[in-house]
């Protein structure tokens, strides 16, 4: 018995745990699902887990609505976490606004350590510092060199620092960098780098508020969260020197490491931007947002009418390629494929038109039926039966990009044509067409089985009776029917238009072309 609990230990202490931890400060950016995303399909590619955490210690930056949107949007791809705050977990609360007693408890721990040292310069003291700088040409850095002139415990003495203390002299925790270390860092993804720490400054790891800052907090839960590999965008690079000091000065076993590289604009230069996406048209948010100060709704991929599936197959591909350089894969097919060695260094390039190919495609592995439910749950107006609109969906899906084309480019199925393409007018009507119209809509009146082959044959032997081309008489039924020389066959549109609505549109025509 003894012996299979330490197998179980073993296996705990080894399995593979991926967090995927935003701050609530907004709507989840691309960028964001696409970290989500990677964490979640590493995770479950090493039979490990993946967890959501809530970084909301900025309480200035905090928006509300933001956490409720990342969980929604994250359920909508599908990427579902084991443990999260909603969800819960062993590792719980997974909010950091809700692990104070956890900090404080580490925060005592680094202070009795050489790797931190409580400051009492205020914001304004070190505005005028930065100013005094900035007037020389410099900038200013809180660092190994600095530290020993400011208002600190290092450059203080221990009775001018009980003073403050006894004071109740607000303070905070900084990191001591240690003189002129160069740090091996590895990065799963960019390989072995390193960094000198003089180039590192003395980051604040508690406010005066006694709250962590992300650096702190984030480091103290990936260890209690006994999280083995951390994926997160590039933008954090910079900071791994100080985490792995950090957990150096906790005495812990950091985890490995990746950073992925930018989405980039279309154009290709450049991080892709929420106002790229107003420019150029196209989501950067997964779901619409409505921002709760100002009103303002960013689109979302979902309201545009993208298919979950379609959009994280987009991302997905945004810097990763899976074997054979297969471009349709389902969640299930790109976790069984993900390898981190195999995402790209270099930042990928956003394209809309590729997002909107993805979803083409995935429209047409939907079923019609699929696609039917699809529509009747959007707020179109559907005037159609079941069973009508289930052949619209048979024949106008091949052309849609998105759900609602199958009705926008169908709309002649739901009502008859109000105006009459010029253009297509010139081209299909000429002075015999009304006649030969009026002569086929009499013969349409009697077909009794209405179907599309039965319509079909009875235009082939019309047109031959009349001894004129089929054009003659097809081009006009179209543009009767339609408005233009757009859409599916014809003898399917008359079909599903019906017979006295088809004779109907096709009288509508002779009168507007007397
Ligand atoms: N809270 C950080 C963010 O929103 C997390 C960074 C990390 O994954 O370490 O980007």
């Amino acid at each position: 018995m003894k012996c299979l609990n330490l197998h179980l230990n073993f296996k705990e202490m080894n399995k593979v745990r991926v967090r995927f931890a935003p701050s609530p400060t907004g709507p989840l950016h691309l960028g964001g699902v696409r970290t989500a995303l990677y964490d979640y399909l590493f995770a479950k590619n090493q039979d490990g887990e993946f967890v959501l955490r809530i970084e909301d210690t900025d309480t200035a930056r905090y928006v509300e609505g933001a956490e409720d949107y990342i969980e929604e949007a994250l359920e909508w791809c599908g990427i579902i976490p084991d443990e999260s705050p909603k969800k819960g977990g062993k590792f719980a609360p997974y909010r950091q606004s809700e692990r104070r007693d956890i900090y404080d408890r580490y925060t005592e721990q680094i202070l009795k350590t050489d790797y931190a040292y409580i400051a009492f310069d205020t914001a304004e003291e070190l505005d005028a510092i930065r100013a005094e700088y900035e007037a020389k040409g410099d900038v200013f850095s809180y660092n190994n060199i600095s530290r020993n002139r400011l208002k600190n415990s290092i450059a203080l003495s221990e009775e001018e620092v009980q003073k403050l203390l006894d004071e109740k002299t607000p303070y905070v925790v900084r990191f001591k960098m240690p003189v002129d270390r160069t740090l091996g860092l590895v990065d799963i993804i960019r390989g072995n780098f390193a960094v000198n720490t003089n180039t590192l400054d003395d980051k604040v790891l508690v406010k005066n508020d006694g709250m962590p800052t992300y650096h702190f907090a984030n480091i103290i839960d990936d260890n209690e969260m006994e999280i083995s590999h951390v994926i997160r965008g590039e933008e954090w690079l910079p900071s791994l020197g100080l985490h792995i000091l950090l957990y150096e000065a906790m005495g812990w076993e950091a985890p490995q490491f990746a950073h992925l590289s930018l989405i980039l604009k279309p154009e290709g230069k450049g991080k892709l931007s929420k106002r790229d996406g107003d420019k150029f048209g196209f989501p950067v948010f997964p779901l619409n947002f409505t921002d709760p100060v100002t009103g303002n709704i960013s689109k979302g991929y979902r309201e545009e009418g993208y298919l979950p599936e379609a959009f994280i197959n987009m991302v997905a591909l945004l810097g990763w390629s899976p074997a054979d350089d297969k471009e349709i894969l389902s969640l299930d097919e790109m976790t069984k494929e993900f390898d981190l060695n195999k995402v790209h260094k270099a930042g990928a390039r956003f394209s809309k038109e590729k997002a909107e190919w993805f979803n083409h495609q995935y429209i047409q592995l939907k079923s019609d039926e699929e696609l039917l439910q699809i529509l009747k749950n959007s707020d179109l107006n559907l005037t159609l039966s079941d069973e009508k609109l289930l052949k619209v969906v048979h024949l106008m899906k091949e052309r849609a990009t998105f759900p609602k084309d199958i009705y926008e480019n169908g709309k002649f199925f739901f009502e008859a044509p109000s105006s009459y393409d010029e253009k297509a007018s010139k081209k299909a009507w000429n002075d015999e067409t009304s006649n030969l119209l009026t002569e086929f809509s009499v013969m349409l009146s009697e077909i009794e089985a209405f179907t599309s082959e039965n319509i079909k044959q009875n235009l082939h032997d019309f047109a031959e009776n009349k001894g004129v081309g089929m054009g003659k008489v097809m081009m006009p039924l179209r543009l009767a029917l339609v408005g233009e020389l757009k859409g599916p066959d014809v003898p399917d549109i008359v079909e599903l238009v019906g017979k006295e609505e088809s004779i109907a549109r096709i009288n509508n025509a002779i009168n507007n072309f007397k």
